[in-house]
C-alpha cells in the first residue's frame, strides 16, 4: 500500500511540516504486473502475501475486484502489509521509504510447495520486491517446467548467473541494466553493451526498456529499437510494471515478441499519461484505440 504525502518541500531533520495533501493508493510492483495483464484479459493468479491488518485486506479486496485469482496469497499472522511512505516534493522530487514485511515472509520452501501452481501456468512474472533466495527458487521451478519467465529486475540489484541463465523474458530499465551488468548504462549504445554481457550470462532475451524511446530488445537474432509512443508525461509511476504486464499477456495470447513490444509500449505510454499507479493501468479498448490513432 502506498502512502503517498504531498508537499512543499521536503523536512530537515528535526523539522515539523504541513504537508498539501495526504492519499492512500494501492500498488508494489507484483499488485501493478498482475493488474496490468488482468485488466487487458489475461487469466492472472497472484503468489504474495500480505499482512493481517486493514491494508491486506484492502489490496485482497483490490486484487480480487480485477478478476484476479488471490487464493495464493497469503496471509501473514505475524508481519504487517508491505508498505511505501512516499514524499512527493512541489518540483516532483520524490523520496521513498519501502517496508516489505509480509513480502518478505514467503520464503524458498513456501514456494516450493506451491510448484503444482507454477506448472498450471502459461508463463510467470517476477520483481524483486520480495525474498530473493524465494524467487530464486520459483525461477527455477518455473524453468524446470519449460514454463517462460519475464523477470523485471526492480528494485536494481546484482543477480546470480545461476538465475539469469533460466531467465527467458528480462525486463531491466537502463539503470538496472546498468547495474546487472557492471556498467555505466546512459544511451542506447550503452544499454545494447550492458544487454549482450547479459545474454553471454545466459539470458534469452534482453529487454531494456528505455522511457519515452521505447525498448531495446538484444537475443541471439541480433538488436532491435521497438519505440515508444509519444505522450505528455503526468506521472511515470508504474510505467514498467504496466510495460511488464502488457508483455506478458501479449506473449500468452500467442502474439510475437516485437508486436508484444509494440503494445507493451502503447500501454506503458497510456499510464504515463495518468496519475497513480493501479488507477492508471488501462484496459484492453483503450489500448486499441490508442495505437490506431
Ligand atoms: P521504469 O518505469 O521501470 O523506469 P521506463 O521509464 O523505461 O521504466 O518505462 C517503461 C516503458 O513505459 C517504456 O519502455 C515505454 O514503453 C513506456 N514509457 C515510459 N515513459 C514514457 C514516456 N515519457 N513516453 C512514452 N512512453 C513511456
Amino acid at each position: 500500500m502506498d502512502m503517498v504525502v504531498r508537499t512543499n518541500r521536503a523536512p530537515n531533520a528535526g523539522e515539523t511540516l504541513m504537508g498539501q495533501a495526504f492519499a492512500l493508493s494501492p500498488g508494489g510492483k507484483g499488485a501493478n504486473q498482475a493488474v496490468a495483464a488482468a485488466r487487458l484479459g489475461a487469466e492472472v493468479s497472484m503468489i504474495g502475501s500480505v499482512g493481517k491488518d486493514t491494508f491486506g485486506s484492502e489490496m485482497l479486496e483490490i486484487i480480487k475486484q480485477e478478476g484476479i485469482h488471490i487464493e495464493h496469497i497469503s496471509v501473514s499472522e505475524t508481519e504487517a502489509t508491505g508498505v511505501a511512505s512516499i514524499v512527493i516534493e512541489e518540483d516532483g522530487e520524490n523520496r521513498i521509504i519501502v517496508v516489505s514485511g509480509a513480502n518478505m515472509e514467503l520464503s524458498a520452501e513456501d514456494i516450493q510447495m506451491l510448484a503444482p501452481v507454477i506448472q498450471q501456468a502459461k508463463l510467470i512474472v517476477l520483481q524483486l520486491e520480495m525474498d530473493l533466495a524465494m524467487t530464486e527458487q520459483a525461477v527455477a521451478i518455473a524453468h524446470g517446467y519449460g514454463i517462460p519467465i519475464i523477470l523485471n529486475p526492480a528494485p536494481a540489484r546484482r543477480l546470480k548467473d545461476e538465475m539469469l541463465s533460466q531467465v527467458t523474458y528480462l525486463t531491466p530499465n537502463e539503470t538496472e541494466a546498468g547495474i546487472l551488468a557492471g556498467m555505466t548504462v546512459d544511451s542506447i549504445e550503452t544499454a545494447e553493451q550492458a544487454a549482450r554481457i547479459l545474454l553471454q550470462k545466459g539470458v534469452k532475451n534482453v529487454i531494456v526498456t528505455l522511457g519515452a524511446k521505447g525498448t531495446l530488445l538484444v537475443n541471439a537474432e541480433g538488436t532491435k529499437l521497438v519505440p515508444g509512443f509519444p505522450v505528455k508525461a503526468i506521472d511515470t509511476v508504474a510505467a514498467g510494471d504496466s510495460f511488464n504486464g502488457a508483455l506478458a499477456q501479449q506473449l500468452v495470447s500467442g502474439k510475437s515478441l516485437e508486436e508484444a513490444l509494440r503494445f507493451a509500449n502503447a500501454v506503458g505510454a497510456l499510464a504515463v499519461g495518468k496519475a497513480g499507479a493501479i488507477p492508471s493501468l488501462p484496459y484492453l479498448p483503450e489500448v486499441e484505440n490508442f495505437i490506431k490513432h
